[in-house]
């Protein structure tokens, strides 16, 4: 299978590091020429532009910061549009806003190309294990070609609906992950002012109703440790949740919970060091309640 990615980031690096590792034909490009070598020398092979990808790779990934990259890859004069083929299938997997995916769908659909969209869940470390989950907006035949070449890097990959409900559905869950973060950040910081160990909160709510990907993985693997580690950015988060609340507008319904945690995302974002890992947040809860989480 021939298969070319643009986007060879923290997420796009790993995917199409297990891609290899599983014999797949690899054409690569990114920006960033440090990791087209790196990829060219684990034997991808190097596009000059997307265009040049896209004629000689009927299946593209993109894993690109945003929806303005993507849509600049996609209709640039060297982009995706001007090398695709008849048989050519784009596998968006870029977190990204579902309506202006919709559009570029509609323009594909125009010169009749294909493409899903796929964007995924589970961190740098799914995506290093091969066990990401993948949500997938498309047509059903078309989820259906591509979700051998998905399991590769994915262990639960779904199809949730027309193209746009992947990207749907994965800023909801990122709007659930961000607020849960915020809410057991803020939970923890108390419990330590009023003295309690962390160590023993974090036994105590992860065999308890409290419990979740927070307060399993996130807090003891990066907070707890103080590693703050980055993989997926506060950049990258606050992108997702004004996805999130755009959508609401859209909708025309309010988001209580959402949007006030969102207000205290905004503000450690606002502080700058967006390029730190999302779980800095904690840092700026801790700093208001004058406290340290550590282990
Ligand atoms: P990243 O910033 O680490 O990687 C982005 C890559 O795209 C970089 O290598 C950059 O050089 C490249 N790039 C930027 N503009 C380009 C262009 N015009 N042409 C070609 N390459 C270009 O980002 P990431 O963390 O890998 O995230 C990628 C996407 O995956 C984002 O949409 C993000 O929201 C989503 N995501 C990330 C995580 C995570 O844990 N990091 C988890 C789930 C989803």
């Amino acid at each position: 299978m021939k298969v070319g990615i643009i986007g060879l980031g923290n997420m796009g690096g790993r995917m199409a590091k297990r891609l290899l590792e599983q014999k797949v034909e690899l054409g690569v490009f990114d920006l960033n020429k440090d990791f087209v070598r790196h990829f060219v020398e684990l034997g991808a092979e190097e596009a000059g532009s997307p265009a040049e990808l896209a004629s000689n790779y009927p299946y593209i990934i993109t894993v690109l910061p945003n929806v303005h990259i993507v849509k600049e890859t996609l209709t640039g004069t060297e982009g995706l549009m001007a090398g695709f083929q008849s048989d050519s299938l784009l596998i968006e997997m870029t977190t990204s806003i579902p309506s202006v995916t919709k559009e570029l769908n509609a323009m594909m659909k125009d010169k009749g190309f294909r493409m899903i969209d796929a964007p995924v869940s589970g961190g740098v470390k799914k995506a290093e294990d091969g066990t990401l989950s993948i949500m997938v907006g498309g047509e059903l035949t078309d989820f259906e070609e591509v979700e051998p070449l998905l399991s590769k890097i994915g262990a639960n990959v779904f199809h949730v609906g027309e193209v746009g409900a992947g990207h749907t559905i994965k800023a909801l869950n990122n709007m659930i992950s961000a607020t849960t973060l915020a809410a057991t950040g803020e939970a923890m910081a108390l419990g330590v002012k009023m003295g309690l160990d962390p160590n023993k909160m974090l036994d105590v709510i992860n065999a308890s109703t409290g419990k979740s990907f927070s307060s399993d993985f996130k807090f003891p693997n990066q907070v707890l440790t103080r590693k703050f580690e980055v993989g997926f950015t506060l950049d990258l988060m606050v992108k997702d949740l004004n996805i999130a609340m755009s959508m609401a507008e859209e909708e025309k319904v309010p988001m209580f919970i959402s949007s006030s945690s969102f207000q205290l995302w905004k503000h450690a974002w606002s502080q700058g060091g967006g390029d730190q890992d999302h779980t800095a947040i904690v840092k700026y809860i801790e700093d208001m309640f004058g406290v340290e989480i550590k282990g």
